[in-house]
Parts: C-alpha cells; sequence; structure tokens
C-alpha cells in the first residue's frame, strides 16, 4: 500500500476546486467518530487519522477518486456523518477519507413506498420526506438527526421502529444498494435480496454506497410516554409485557433501572429520582388505554406527548439506544457500555446472574426489538469502567450465562459479534476490492491478492 503523500497534489488536481481538504484541524476532526465511547478504543485510535479528506458532489467525482486510489494503491476510508461509536470511519493506514456528506438527496418517494436516496442524505431528512407522503422509516438510530443513510446501513444495525420492523437486515427493508467497487475501472453493482448482506454492516469494506433504496412503513402519528416504576423489576416485567403483546402499536420499548435516567439532565423536572424508567411511543389514538394498563402495572406515567408535526420540545427517544450512554458520559465521563443480546426465555435469571457477579458496575438498560421475527430484550448495559481486564471479564461472564456480547470495544468486523458465519463479506471483499484498499485493517481476515497489483501512476 501507498504509505507516502506525494500523491495528494496528483489527487486534488483530478477534482473541482474545494472538493479536498487538506488542512490538520479539519482532516483530523473528518477522521474521528465517537469511538472515544470506549476507553480502549480512545486509546488505540486517538492518533489514526486520513492524510487528506475528499468531499465529492457527484457520482462522477467519487469514481474519479476510486479509481486514482485503486491505481496508486492508496487505502480510502468512506465517512458519512462519523457517529459510529467504535471507530468505524476511522482510518488506520492514512490514505483519502471520501466524505458523502454533501450527497445527501432523497431522490425519490416511490407510490409504494421506497426511498431511493444518496448515501449522505441524513435519516430525519428521509423520514420527513416520508412522512409528507404517507411513509415513514422502518428503523432509524437514535442518531437520525445526523447519521447518513449510508452510514447507518454500513455501521449501524437498528433502533427506534426495530420493536415492530425487525432490524435494517429483516424484511428487505433495504431494498437494494447500489455499490461502487475498488477496483482499477470501478464498477457500479446492483446487491438485491441476500446481496444486500455484503455490504451491510460491513463498516465501507467491501465497496463504497453509492444509492440505497429503503423499504418504508405506513405513517403512524406518534406519542410518547414516560413511565415511572418504584423497582426496576416491575418496570422490566410491563415494559416486556408491551414488547410481546400485539395490542400496541409502538416504536419504542426502553428501560432503565435508576440511577441512569438521573443522568438525562434536561428531563431532570419530571424524572423521580431513585425510581426505574421506561419509554415509549406508542401509536397517538392508543395513549390514553395505554396511560391506563401502565397505572395498572404498577407504573407511574410522569410525561406524555401527543403526537405533534413538526416534532417539539423533549424526543424521549434522544435518550434511548447509544443516546443513554451518551447522557450517561456527560454525567459521568468514565463510564462505557456493552451491547448485549439477553435470552427472552431466561432473561430474568441472566439479570440475576449479572446482579451477584457485578452489582451496581454493570447497570441496566433495555431496548426490546424484533429480529428474525423474534421480540427480543436488547440491552446496552452501562459499566462502570476501572480495567480493561475486568471488562473482558463481565464480556466472558455474559458468554458463560448466554447473553451474547457485540463488543464495542473492538474496532475489527469480526471481533464486532456481527460477523456472519457464511463470510460472505469476505467473499464480498476479495471481488470488490481485493487490493484490500478499502477501510484497511478493519476486516482482519482478508489478505490482499497477490494478483491484484496496482496500475504504475
Ligand atoms: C449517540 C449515539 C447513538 C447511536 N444510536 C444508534 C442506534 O440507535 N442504532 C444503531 O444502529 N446505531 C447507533 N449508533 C451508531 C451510529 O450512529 C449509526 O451506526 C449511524 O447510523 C452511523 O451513521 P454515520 O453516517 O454517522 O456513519 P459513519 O460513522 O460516518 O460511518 C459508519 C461506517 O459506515 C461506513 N460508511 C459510511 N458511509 C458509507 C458509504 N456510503 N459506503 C460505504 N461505507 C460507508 C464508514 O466507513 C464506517 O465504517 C449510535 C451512535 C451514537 C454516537
Amino acid at each position: 500500500m501507498n504509505a507516502s503523500k506525494d500523491w495528494i497534489p496528483a489527487l486534488a488536481a483530478l477534482l473541482p476546486e474545494g472538493r479536498v481538504v487538506t488542512a490538520e484541524a479539519d482532516v483530523d476532526r473528518l477522521s474521528k467518530d465517537f469511538y472515544w465511547y470506549s476507553p480502549i478504543l480512545e486509546r488505540q485510535l486517538r492518533d489514526k487519522r486520513g492524510d487528506v479528506a475528499v468531499q465529492p458532489r457527484t457520482l462522477d467525482e467519487i469514481k474519479q477518486v476510486a479509481r486514482f486510489a485503486s491505481a496508486r494503491a492508496v487505502p480510502l476510508t468512506v465517512r458519512g456523518a462519523g457517529t459510529g461509536n467504535y471507530g468505524q470511519c476511522i482510518p488506520l493506514e492514512g490514505g483519502i477519507l471520501l466524505d458523502l456528506g454533501a450527497m445527501d438527496r432523497v431522490l425519490e418517494i416511490s407510490e409504494g413506498g421506497v426511498a431511493t436516496c444518496e448515501p449522505g442524505a441524513r435519516l430525519a431528512v428521509i423520514e420527513t420526506a416520508a412522512r409528507k407522503v404517507g411513509w415513514e422509516l422502518r428503523c432509524y438510530p437514535s442518531t437520525y438527526q445526523k447519521a447518513s443513510v449510508g452510514g447507518f446501513l454500513a455501521g449501524g444495525s437498528g433502533g427506534i421502529g426495530s420493536i415492530s420492523h425487525g432490524v435494517l437486515r429483516d424484511n428487505q427493508t433495504v431494498r437494494w444498494i447500489r455499490l461502487l467497487t475498488m477496483e482499477p475501472e470501478p464498477r457500479e453493482v446492483l446487491l438485491e435480496g441476500k446481496d444486500v448482506l455484503k455490504a451491510l454492516h460491513a463498516w465501507g469494506t467491501t465497496g463504497i454506497l453509492i444509492e440505497v433504496g429503503l423499504t418504508l412503513a405506513p405513517r403512524i402519528d406518534w406519542a410518547q410516554m414516560a413511565v415511572a416504576f418504584p423497582d426496576f423489576n416491575s418496570c422490566f416485567q410491563f415494559t416486556e409485557s408491551v414488547a410481546l403483546t400485539g395490542t400496541w402499536r409502538k416504536r419504542l420499548v426502553t428501560c432503565f433501572e435508576w440511577p441512569i435516567p438521573g443522568w438525562f439532565a434536561p428531563l431532570q423536572k419530571w424524572v423521580p429520582g431513585g425510581e426505574a424508567l421506561a419509554f415509549f411511543e406508542i401509536a397517538d389514538p392508543q395513549l390514553e388505554e395505554f396511560s391506563a394498563a401502565a397505572l395498572a402495572g404498577g407504573g407511574r406515567p410522569v410525561f406524555s406527548s401527543p403526537f405533534q408535526e413538526p416534532r417539539r420540545g423533549a424526543q424521549l427517544s434522544d435518550y434511548t439506544w447509544n443516546h443513554t450512554t451518551l447522557w450517561a458520559k456527560k454525567g459521568e465521563p468514565t463510564l462505557t457500555y456493552l451491547q448485549c443480546g439477553f435470552d427472552p426465555h431466561k432473561v430474568r435469571e441472566q439479570i440475576a446472574s449479572l446482579r451477584t457477579k457485578f452489582g451496581d458496575e454493570l447497570l441496566m438498560h433495555f431496548e426490546f426489538l424484533k429480529a428474525d421475527g423474534v421480540i427480543l430484550p436488547g440491552a446496552l448495559p452501562i459499566v462502570r469502567f476501572t480495567t480493561e481486564a475486568r471488562l473482558q471479564e463481565m464480556i466472558d461472564f455474559c458468554g458463560t450465562i448466554g447473553v451474547s456480547v457485540a463488543n464495542p470495544h473492538i474496532n475489527y468486523l469480526e471481533g464486532s459479534g456481527r460477523w456472519r458465519s457464511d463470510d460472505s463479506k469476505l467473499v464480498a471483499k476479495r471481488e470488490f476490492d481485493p487490493q484490500g484498499l478499502m477501510n484497511p485493517g478493519k476486516m482482519i481476515g482478508f489478505k490482499p491478492s497477490t494478483l491484484a497489483r496496482p496500475i504504475p501512476a
């Protein structure tokens, strides 16, 4: 791979003025994401950066950059909005940062409910456009205001909406992906059906997402409600029952043990001290009935907001999924987190085992979701970090009691807990990026093909 930087002027000469960023502070900023969520990655990645950032505005410009990188064997790492939380878009071997934030158009919302988007389109913008014509996103991350659709598909997994519609890989939610390969003559490849897995959650190691088609859901007017419970067990019990029953139309089903709600600084005017809290998004016409059910379940509604558009004031989803960790870290910077999958049939025993073993070093935060058609208690527990060894002990212990961990303290795909046993991403990388130039170091099982040689400049 080309480790020198003497190629930068030639790259700049290829593109219209203003597309190439070389100022150190700007390249530094564009090289980073929320990797500092992890004290381990913070140490490993703080010095990593690209050599130059490129901000194309057209597909032709992306192709020029890809052709150049392939010909000169320069590493290339794609950036959406940089909200990934394990250093996914941090270049480990320098090279070009391809910032697609300016390619942000929603090209079409079809009558049948498919959104065609450029990769940099913000999820909130897609949601707004879809709602105007009677549709909405099936699922989106809590970072939807900033995050790009390309980054969500390449780096995320699911979020708000997943309780009803599953995660990104389910139900053809990603209808198709148009991918640009990293070859001497980059090809546009259309991935459909199961083939989307070649690029989904591949951290931009198998090609550049240049256009995506997302299946939408019919629009629903969502209301929000927060319910307090005197203890975590009754909070979990009610939240789980909401997740499992078909009675409620829902978009968000979340529960937190105390003291997590104490870190939601802007909500302290109504967050009751010392109590567990559950957050819901429920179809607006069901709000009154839902409030009565919460009372009957031992809870006390402490905040409710009927449907309103445009959204105003506190959005409960801004405190859920991985935003919970953000608020906790604002309160206590040394806190970190895990990403866990509990067994729906043993979840209470598993919680009890973790409590016995780790006490309040591990604080419970559950996000219920559907995956492969099954409702699951997903969790992003907050961890009181002491040492790397202790964190590893927690991860290992989870394994012994049947709690899966998608380890967010690891910066390569195979270790992140979402590697597929069919190796489809490795096969795709061999085909679409034979020199191993895309986000190098993030798919450690890949060895560049000896047949793939850079074309002399
Ligand atoms: C506070 C917070 C809350 C979060 N909540 C959620 C959540 O609810 N659900 C969830 O799934 N995730 C969540 N995340 C993780 C992250 O926000 C999502 O994965 C997000 O969608 C990433 O989008 P992005 O545009 O910021 O991508 P980036 O961080 O820029 O990139 C993510 C990965 O995708 C690659 N990539 C980006 N664009 C392309 C492209 N066009 N082609 C190829 N590869 C590309 C990058 O190289 C990188 O590997 C959260 C993170 C934070 C910090």
